[in-house]
């Protein structure tokens, strides 16, 4: 099944929305009017064997992810996050304590930022462990920003550093990207506000750069050039190419789980750097071309052969 094919199957089977939903399916977030004002709503799910793997993670890192893992789509919008509500179906045998544990993470997680649980509900099955967890947002001032605003012309920035996410590191201790990572709320949310910095379309790099950018480029109909030797790739996607013998552009485009800001905006309008957090030019956003949402340009000016490499293209 190709992820992308039936994405773009469900956006087409919602051909006429009520006035109500101001944001339609397609973008990180959906929105929709209650009481006069905007609502945006994502979900999302941690699945054992899929986004993590219980038998290797603390509990309390699991339960973090499941709540950080959306609050990355908020921050992909600009949005201001205000409560969640958490589905569990736990493995029969999930001890009381192991559950506790899971839950207070979840709480504790929600409250750092500002984004209360405030319901949910509970189950149990034989299989394993699945957290979904929905995230309401509100944009308070700040128009949202959508995938849908890139324009030929544009630089392509992306935040922090890419790939090797699932590699932990000893510098800081046991830190895990894929776990440990923060969302770019504040980042987002600063650059947003500010009409010098406005990005023109942004998501969140759950997949990878090589999948998230072209998802951009679809919902804006332009085409994404990138270049290799610009991309910040990560000290863990440097281990992770030593030991996988590839490139390590290709672990910083394919690895995915990021949970960085990829963005457009017009030339010359970004710092190298807000609150800290490095912000880098990737590429140009160009006029569409048919069959290609994206090309890969190596140091020697050639084409990067990107068939196989694990990320879809639209044809
Ligand atoms: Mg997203």
């Amino acid at each position: 099944m190709r992820e992308l094919e039936l994405l773009s199957h469900i956006y087409r089977s919602n051909p006429t929305l009520p006035v109500g939903v101001t944001i339609p399916p397609g973008d990180d977030m959906g929105a929709v009017t209650l009481g006069g004002a905007s609502v945006l709503v994502t979900v999302d799910q941690v699945a054992d064997g899929v986004h993590v793997d219980l038998a290797s993670t603390p509990i309390e890192k699991v339960g973090r992810k499941a709540i950080t893992r959306n609050l990355s789509d908020v921050a992909a919008m600009a949005a201001k996050p205000v409560g969640a509500v958490a589905a569990a179906c736990l493995p029969k045998g999930f001890g009381q304590d192991m559950a506790k544990a899971l839950f207070d993470a979840m709480h504790a997680s929600a409250e750092s930022f500002n984004c209360p649980l405030i319901g949910g509900d509970i189950s149990m099955w034989d299989q394993r462990l699945i957290l979904t967890v929905t995230i309401f947002a509100e944009p308070d001032g700040i128009d949202p920003v959508l995938r849908s605003g890139a324009q030929v012309g544009d630089v392509i920035y992306v935040t922090g550093q890419l790939g090797g996410s699932i590699i932990t590191l000893d510098d800081p201790p046991g830190y895990t990207h894929h776990l440990d990572f923060t969302p770019r709320i504040d980042l987002a949310r600063k650059l947003a506000a500010d009409p010098t910095t406005r990005p023109r379309a942004m998501i969140d790099l759950s997949d990878g750069l090589g999948l998230d950018l072209p998802r951009i480029c679809e919902q804006s109909g332009v085409c994404a050039q990138l270049d290799t030797d610009r991309l910040p790739i990560s000290p863990a996607a440097h281990l992770a190419a030593q030991r996988s013998g590839q490139p390590a552009w290709q672990h910083a485009l394919g690895d995915g789980e990021d949970y960085e800001l990829c963005f457009t905006a017009p030339p010359g309008t970004l710092p190298d750097e807000v609150e800290g957090v490095p912000i880098t030019e990737v590429g140009r956003i160009v006029a569409q071309r048919p069959g290609s949402r994206m090309t890969v340009h190596l140091p020697d000016g050639t084409l990067a052969d990107t068939a196989g490499l694990g990320w879809e293209h639209l044809g």
